[in-house]
């Protein structure tokens, strides 16, 4: 039986194995995809984590990976499919029928893209709707799309395009934006953006690949491809019933990462928290580790 198994390789998953190896537990992360690093992996340039500016997010994210394996985490590459709490520690089924058995569990799987639910997204998507403008943007140099959404995501991923792309349409629900009022500035002053706001999008159509996107208020516009960056959700529905979750699906703990089943932890953007950051995620493993191993102390 493991001391402790972590559930899911982003910076708050890897931050935490580090920690627990430190404090010399027998610890293994389970990752959905093999060598993945989460959400970091998706991000054009971090600009905002300590000490390493303008670092790409698929760098930083291999810097973490490397970190961890060189202080000996052993990675497990898998799909948490159950969590069942036993009389000692816990069993984590895996969708292709393994067991693993650990004292304790840190849940750090993350959170995955929200989706408009509206016509023809699932039919499209990969032909044409993304939801990662830095993994897919490149596919789109020359031609005009569209970003769905108004935080920080869409507008990063519209000033991200405008660099490669004729042109940007920024389609947002409402007229006030989320994001930060200098990024959205730069879009205003870019000749290849156009923001329609507030628009809500009703259809994404094409035949074989997108053609545009239809407007509820009838509007056609013509486009090759749609970003949608409308937020995350996390993923949490393997602990329903196991751990209390908010209204939203967040797991409910403090930073300590304890929550309601002792032995038990979350780090990361599955926490129900102010920021979700990759500086936050980390602080959030560290703490987790840390908790795990006061848990394993006391016995
Ligand atoms: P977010 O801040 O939650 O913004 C989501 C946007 O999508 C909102 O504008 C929201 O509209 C819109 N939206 C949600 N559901 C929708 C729907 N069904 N139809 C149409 N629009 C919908 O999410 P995010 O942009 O992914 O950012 C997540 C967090 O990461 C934030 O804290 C953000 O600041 C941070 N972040 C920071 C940076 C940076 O520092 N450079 C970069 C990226 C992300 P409403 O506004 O009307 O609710």
């Amino acid at each position: 039986m493991l001391d402790v198994l972590i559930i899911g390789s982003g910076p708050a998953g890897l931050s935490a194995a580090i920690y627990a190896k430190r404090a010399n537990l027998d610890v293994t992360v389970l990752e959905k995809l093999y060598m993945g690093t989460g959400q970091v992996a998706e991000s054009g340039r971090v600009d905002n984590y300590l000490g390493l500016p303008g670092m790409s997010g698929y760098e930083m994210g291999e810097a973490f990976r490397r970190h961890a394996e060189e202080f000996g985490v052993s990675f497990l590459e898998g799909e948490a499919a159950a969590i069942a709490k036993m009389q000692e520690g816990f069993e984590v089924s895996l969708a292709d029928g393994r067991q693993l058995t650990a004292k304790t569990v840190i849940y750090a799987a993350g959170a995955t893209h929200r989706h408009l639910g509206i016509d023809g997204e699932d039919a499209f998507a990969g032909r044409g709707v993304s939801y990662c403008a830095v993994c897919d943007g490149a596919f789109y140099r020359g031609k005009t799309v569209a970003v769905a959404g108004g935080g920080n995501t869409a507008l990063d991923d519209a000033l991200y395009l405008s660099e490669m792309c004729e042109k940007v349409y920024l389609i947002h629900r409402r007229a006030e934006f989320r994001g930060a009022a200098v990024t959205l500035e730069k879009l205003k002053a870019k000749k290849n953006v156009e923001i329609l706001a507030p628009a809500v999008i009703s259809a994404v159509k094409g035949e074989k690949k997108v053609s545009g996107v239809v407007l509820a208020d009838g509007r056609d516009i013509a486009c090759q491809g749609l970003f949608i960056a409308v937020g995350m959700m996390p993923q949490t529905e393997l602990l329903n019933g196991v751990i209390s979750l908010d209204a939203a699906g967040y797991a409910m703990a403090d930073e300590t990462g304890k929550t309601s089943l002792a032995g038990f932890f979350v780090a990361g953007d599955v926490r129900n928290k102010a920021l979700r950051q990759v500086v936050t995620a980390a602080a959030d493993g560290a703490n987790a580790a840390v908790s795990a191993a006061e848990y394993l102390r006391q016995g």
